[in-house]
């Protein structure tokens, strides 16, 4: 298996990326789509022909794009878009 970027949220050069392992071990990254009236952060495959600069949380992955990173809901109130998460996901992940 080749090296690879460690599963998660990264900057890239032109936005958020996520980084994910697909069922055959490569890595794969997807760039998130801004879509601030859209109900859900879309997501497009970009697989590694991508530039990654410094790894991010999802918390501030979910700030930067006002989604939550872990159900891709909108976070649609104030506390929610501090916090970069909704509250259901905040209690699971436990952040
Ligand atoms: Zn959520």
């Amino acid at each position: 298996m080749g090296e690879g970027p460690t599963p998660g949220f990264y900057w890239g050069d032109d936005g958020i990326y996520k980084v994910r392992i697909s069922k055959a071990g490569h890595w794969y990254a997807m760039r998130a789509v801004p879509n601030p009236n859209g109900h859900r952060v879309g997501w497009h495959y970009v697989g590694q022909r991508v530039h990654l600069n410094e790894p991010m949380t999802a918390a501030e992955a979910g700030r930067f794009t006002c989604h939550c990173m872990v159900c891709g809901s909108r976070l649609d109130t104030p506390e929610s878009r501090e916090r970069g998460m909704g509250p259901i996901c905040a209690k699971r992940v436990n952040t």
